[in-house]
């Protein structure tokens, strides 16, 4: 089949190359053999039939925020789904679809207008499908549980070119190991997700100056063991910020503490939980009553493609030695590099495996700990890796049995992601949908 009989593929040397083969995160130079821009599901047949008729593979990409992983792409066509954006809300029945390159801003403003919240991350620009399929963290998630597990129906193209509607009454394998398996078993086309009936949220920032980072850090430690309400989300973050023009005046060049706090019910209860650690007198306190949709912006993830290294680790445990390591490390001379480091508190309704779960049936660690920074030249992309690399084996003794896919920036042993029988589960499903691996993904389940 000549690639000029599909419309949407772009070609090495073609006008529109470099803006087409372009990942969310800059520091991600791809170059597959060919980018499609499909406009439908039908597109996507064409596409895998143009790549199997060339001896290619196939990889799907919203935005490219987990690009890295892919490794080299020269045997393979990138699918890039940007163009597929269309979002409906049904608010009686609760549920958004997104076609599969719809971006969480997109979702979110449109459920928001109907009085509905949806299980987004802490990015506008992150892709619906990309995040929900491996997974999801929100900071609703304590309360709600992981995204992944709130999916009605998922619709995809397998990689014999069939256009398939899973659900959990229809091809229920395929539902099951779309729900937090990740990309590997066809490029989805459009999903549907349960949205959920929240329209305020009591949430903000706490800054400290850095060199309060340790008590700040080891009084949020306490709160989150002190068994918080599950409708109360809470983070903790070491950050500093670069002398740069981009970054405003009054922050350029300075390091803090910062604690995030989203939290679902009355701002007294969060109040009385937040006490101590405002008793250590925070420079700033922009914790509020706000709309929903405005968590999209509260923890100043950018909005817009950068070039960055970073990488998670899942915690098991959180001793307050551990405390101490994060900021003796984020401190030391060989992690200058570093924007920051940061602790989520997951848990909750996420730790909970329910029956008719997908296949990342609950996450089994009660900590995500980041750390990363900006990385725009080669020597960046080395500092900052490097660092990355020296907070991750300081944090080693209390990492988690199970990784998360969807925070792995760096390839992981696939079996860290799931239970030994959802992995073996999710393996034998790719052989049956996928026996010859046409489709890849950034985690990729091989069949068995
Ligand atoms: C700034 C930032 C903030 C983040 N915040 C959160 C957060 O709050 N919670 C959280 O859980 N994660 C978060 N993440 C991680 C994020 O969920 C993953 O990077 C996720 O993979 C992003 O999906 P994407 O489609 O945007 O990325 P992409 O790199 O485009 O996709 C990642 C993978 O998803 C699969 N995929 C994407 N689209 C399709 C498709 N149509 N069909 C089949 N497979 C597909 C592919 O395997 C692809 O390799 C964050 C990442 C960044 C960089």
């Amino acid at each position: 089949m000549p690639a000029v009989m599909i419309p949407s593929i772009v070609m090495p040397g073609d006008p529109g190359w470099n803006d087409a083969r372009q990942a969310w995160n800059l520091a991600v130079d791809q170059h597959p053999a060919a980018v499609a821009l499909p406009r439908s599901a039908d597109d996507v047949a064409d596409v895998i039939g143009f790549a199997r008729s060339r001896g290619l593979r196939v990889a799907a990409q919203g935005t490219g925020h987990n690009a890295r992983p892919l490794g080299s792409l020269e045997d393979t066509v990138l699918v890039k789904t940007t163009r597929m954006r269309r979002v409906t809300i049904d608010p009686d029945g609760r549920i958004a679809r997104a076609e599969a390159g719809a971006v969480w801003r997109e979702v979110v403003e449109a459920a928001a207008e109907h009085g509905l919240a949806a299980l987004a991350g802490s990015s506008p620009d992150v892709g619906v499908v990309g995040y929900t399929i491996g997974g999801g963290i929100s900071w609703l998630g304590r309360a709600y549980g992981l995204a992944a597990n709130n999916v009605e129906a998922i619709e995809l193209v397998t990689a014999d070119g069939r256009l398939v509607r899973t659900d959990a009454c229809t091809e229920p394998d395929l539902f099951w190991a779309l729900r937090g398996g990740g990309g590997s078993f066809g490029v989805v086309t459009a999903i549907e997700l349960r949205l959920f009936p929240v329209t305020e949220v009591y949430a903000g920032l706490l800054w400290w100056p850095a060199e309060s980072a340790s008590e700040v850090l080891q009084a949020w430690r306490d709160l989150t063991q002190s068994d918080p309400p599950e409708e109360f989300t809470s983070a903790a973050a070491v950050m500093r910020f670069p002398a740069i023009p981009d970054v405003p005046g009054h922050l350029r060049g300075q390091s803090f503490a910062i604690i995030t706090v989203i939290h679902l019910g009355a701002p007294a209860e969060a109040d009385a939980l937040l006490a101590p650690l405002r008793a250590l007198g925070p420079v700033t306190d922009t914790v509020q009553t706000m709309p929903v949709a405005g968590l999209l912006q509260l923890h100043m993830d950018p909005d817009h493609p950068v070039p960055s290294v970073a990488d998670w680790l899942m915690l098991a445990r959180l001793p307050a030695e551990a405390i101490e390591e994060v900021v003796r490390t984020f401190g030391s001379e060989a992690c200058q590099a570093l924007l920051a480091v940061e602790l989520v508190h997951v848990g909750g309704e996420m730790k909970r495996a329910r029956p008719g779960h997908g296949a990342l049936a609950a996450i089994d660690a009660d900590y995500a700990l980041f750390a990363g920074g900006m990385a725009p030249t080669a020597q960046a992309v080395s500092a900052v890796g490097s660092a990355v690399k020296a907070v991750h084996s300081a944090m080693r003794p209390w990492a988690a049995r199970q990784m998360y896919l969807n925070l792995a920036d760096t390839r992981r042993d696939p079996a860290s992601f799931w239970t030994p029988q959802a992995y073996d589960r999710l393996r034998r499903i790719k052989a049956a949908v996928d026996p010859g691996d046409l489709i890849r993904s950034n985690h990729p389940v091989v069949p068995c």
